[in-house]
């Protein structure tokens, strides 16, 4: 088993994997298949202060258990299933408060970037078997977006406005349906907003108009009721703030790096009724629900597929997401692990 290492910036090598051994409840899964997440490429560009290297890095993953633990009882040897990596002690303030996301003690499984992973038997879901693998590995992303989309509480009929139709805005674009909500997308590109119609988005938005001149046109004047930023951009959150309506939501869902600070009118906040809001990574009930979404096909994520690259060429998957040339990249760990 080999991984694809993270050494230092820009420096990615080809190295053996070392797993610790097998503890009596957790899990050794083989990887099959590991999507790209604009964080990784963040840690592989240097970006990220908060990230010791060398590490390997990828979260977005769905492979086979070889091996278990012998208290394990839930899954078998054969299985395909999705780990999340991300391991909550399960008993800090956070953990007991229900926002398990922002565990204080959490511990980081081997990265996806690599052959093989443990992790503990509460970390496995399995699939069911028609589940296309390419499918699964976006578990992790929607449980994040499904965690957001709940925050902005939305009622069948509101208007909802994505910002970024990225991977991510294409998947709260289609959440926000799911909720009942009509969805107005904004994105610079064509051709992320002509995939945003396809997936069900009811207006696109004009790049060329300001956004909140553009949203009220849509809205007889009225603004969005909600707004997601799936981009990471102060200016962006800014605008959105402009284009809600009375009692607006809005979720800044992506990080901003490098850090800037917002200029907004207080009493825009105040005599609006606004109510602005973040979410961030995910907790097991976003993860166990998002992979029910995606095997009951209630949100589409094949389509967001643009490449599928061998592990090998993991740095020019970095390449493809860095400079938004595709939509989601697939790299193939384990190109013979397949069913
Ligand atoms: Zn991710
Ligand atoms: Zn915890």
């Amino acid at each position: 088993m080999y991984a694809m290492v993270c050494t230092a910036p820009f420096t990615l090598e080809w190295q053996p994997l070392h797993l610790p051994p097998l503890g009596p409840r957790d899990v050794l899964i083989h990887l099959s298949q590991t999507g790209i997440c604009p964080s990784d490429v963040r840690v592989y560009v240097g970006k990220s202060s908060s990230t010791k290297l060398p590490k390997i890095l990828g979260h977005e993953t769905v492979g086979q258990v070889v091996e278990v633990g012998r208290e394990v009882v839930s899954v078998k040897p054969g299985q395909w299933v999705v780990p999340d990596g991300i391991i909550k002690c399960g008993c800090c303030a956070a953990c007991r408060k229900a926002r398990s996301n922002k565990c204080q003690r959490v511990r980081y499984a081997s990265g996806a970037y690599g052959q093989a992973m443990i992790v503990p038997e509460t970390n496995v879901y399995p699939l069911h078997e028609t589940t296309p693998l390419p499918a699964a590995t976006f578990t992790e992303p929607l449980a994040c977006v499904l965690r957001g989309e709940r925050m902005l509480r939305i009622t069948p009929g509101e208007t909802a406005l994505i910002v970024g139709c990225g991977p991510i805005g294409l998947l709260h674009l289609q959440v926000a349906k799911r909720f009942g909500a009509r969805v107005l997308v904004a994105d610079l590109k064509r051709d992320r907003l002509d995939k945003a119609l396809s997936l069900g988005a009811d207006v696109a938005l004009d790049p060329q108009r300001p956004l909140r001149e553009a949203v009220l046109a849509e809205t007889d004047g009225y603004g969005a009721d909600v707004a997601v930023v799936a981009f990471g951009s102060a200016r962006l959150v800014e605008s959105a703030a402009e284009a809600l309506a009375y009692g607006g939501r809005l979720n800044i869902f992506a990080g901003v790096h490098p850090k800037d600070s917002l200029s907004i009118d207080p009493n825009l906040i105040h005599y609006n009724e606004l109510v602005i809001t973040g979410s961030a990574d995910h907790t097991p009930l976003d993860y166990a629900e998002a992979l029910n979404l995606i095997e009951r096909g209630l949100v589409q994520v094949l389509p967001l597929i643009s490449d599928v690259i061998p592990l090998r060429d993991l740095q020019r998957g970095f390449e493809i997401v860095q400079a938004q040339q595709g939509l989601k990249v697939i790299v193939e760990v384990n190109p013979d692990l397949v069913r």
